[in-house]
């Protein structure tokens, strides 16, 4: 491709809106615009990706710090919009919503005696554990939803320090949506100061802690009131008892007691369905310097960034162009910069844009019949013939020859 077909802006300073080193350079380098949508180089870059892609190994190839598990690959960035819990020991990873971790029962203690005490303005759970003196972890918390599909009234228990997984829930039952004040009052139930005990027409769900936990104090279905000593088992039971609440950071790993940490990411891929948007993202993230993008072989859209400087006396243009079209007719990737540019702004542009090597067409050396290659990562330039240059027939003859350089 050439350079000016492609219609490529690179701009000078990152857009005031970028939230990532890597977004920012995505739209210096013209992949990008401010807005995130992909110029023509973007979408070109994005098609490379996904011809890449019927290799199901690719993205394992393309030097980026990924986790994942059967299901979706992540790769955590700061600015991601989900979160992702990971065992840097056993490597288990999960949605934050969906991870499972080692819950601790406390101590088992004997069941005592319900007893219904006046608790004023106790709404929460908070309020609650501070106005009878306990830890959160002596309280039952409860949640109350209706099913979309049959309005079947859903009351859930997890402990009090505990927040509900709305998603873990849905797995169990189905699409839900918060209860209204009627249909708790309908249920018996009574908002505040709900528990499961005594309700009538409900799908009863408790965390698995909440089997293991005694004398806990929950709702008395009454305002202003609760109940000390409520024992699942005992004074009610139910439907459900799963895992059913959210991790946090530094919970123990379920595989192995590890603690798990929060990483905020994006998904790469999901079900084997690629985001190929989040994946050139991911690379400019990973590979970048203070110049511009350093995009690997094969991740980047072109191998070679093929330039030439204007001459005094010779055609360097001509001889470009010649190489341009030996090495294309060899299918290695190039991106061609035919502008009649100053040299600064051409080499500038090429650092911006990141393809992994360089060759650039000069009068200097082309007296000498000599071309200059530079691998965009490395500080030195080589010499290396015209004619052996142009001698090439194949990417595997052309990176042998990079490689022995
Ligand atoms: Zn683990």
């Amino acid at each position: 491709m050439k350079y000016r077909d492609l219609n490529i802006q690179t701009q000078r300073e990152a857009p005031n809106n970028a939230r990532t080193e890597g977004f920012a350079f995505l739209v210096r380098a013209g992949y990008l615009t401010r807005e995130n949508v992909p110029t023509q180089l973007g979408e070109r870059t994005i098609d490379h990706l996904r011809g890449l892609s019927s290799d199901p190994s690719f993205i394992f190839q393309l030097s980026l710090f990924i986790i994942n598990n059967e299901t979706e690959i992540f790769f955590p960035i700061q600015s991601g919009p989900i979160e992702v819990v990971h065992c840097s020991s056993c490597q288990y990873t999960e949605r934050l919503e969906l991870v499972r971790f080692a819950k601790t029962a406390l101590p088992r203690e004997e069941e005592l005696p319900l007893e219904k005490v006046l608790t004023p303005d106790c709404h929460t759970i908070e309020a609650l554990a501070t106005f009878l003196h306990i830890p959160k972890e002596k309280t039952a918390k409860a949640l109350m939803y209706t099913r979309l599909n049959d309005s079947r009234f859903i009351f859930v228990v997890v402990r009090g320090d505990m927040q509900i997984s709305e998603a873990k829930l849905r797995q169990h039952v189905g699409d839900i949506r918060p209860a209204t004040a009627e249909e708790i009052e309908r249920a018996g139930a009574a908002a505040g100061y709900a528990s499961p005990i005594g309700l009538k027409n409900t799908i009863i769900a408790v965390d698995d802690l909440i089997a293991l936990s005694q004398n806990l104090v929950a709702g008395a279905n009454e305002t202003g009131y609760h109940l000390k000593n409520t024992n699942y088992g005992r004074d009610y039971a139910a439907e459900i008892v799963v895992d059913l609440v959210q991790a946090k950071a530094g919970d123990a790993c379920i595989n192995c007691g590890n603690p798990l940490s929060v990483l905020p990411a994006v998904s790469l891929a999901s079900h084997k369905t690629y985001a190929f948007e989040n994946i050139l993202l991911a690379l400019a993230e990973a590979h970048h310097d203070n110049k511009g993008l350093t995009l690997p072989h094969p991740a980047a859209p072109f191998d070679v960034y093929l330039m030439h400087l204007p001459g005094k006396e010779m055609d360097t243009r001509a001889t470009a162009e010649e190489i341009y079209n030996t090495l294309r007719s060899a299918d290695i990737p190039m991106l061609f910069d035919d502008r009649e540019e100053r040299a600064g702004v051409k080499f500038n542009d090429a650092d911006l844009i990141g393809c992994p090597l360089r060759i650039t067409v000069g009068e200097k050396g082309l007296k000498e019949g000599m071309v200059e290659l530079k691998p965009r990562q490395e500080k030195d330039n080589r010499l290396i013939s015209f004619t052996r240059l142009t001698s090439l027939t194949s990417p595997a003859e052309f990176w042998d020859l990079i490689k022995d350089l």
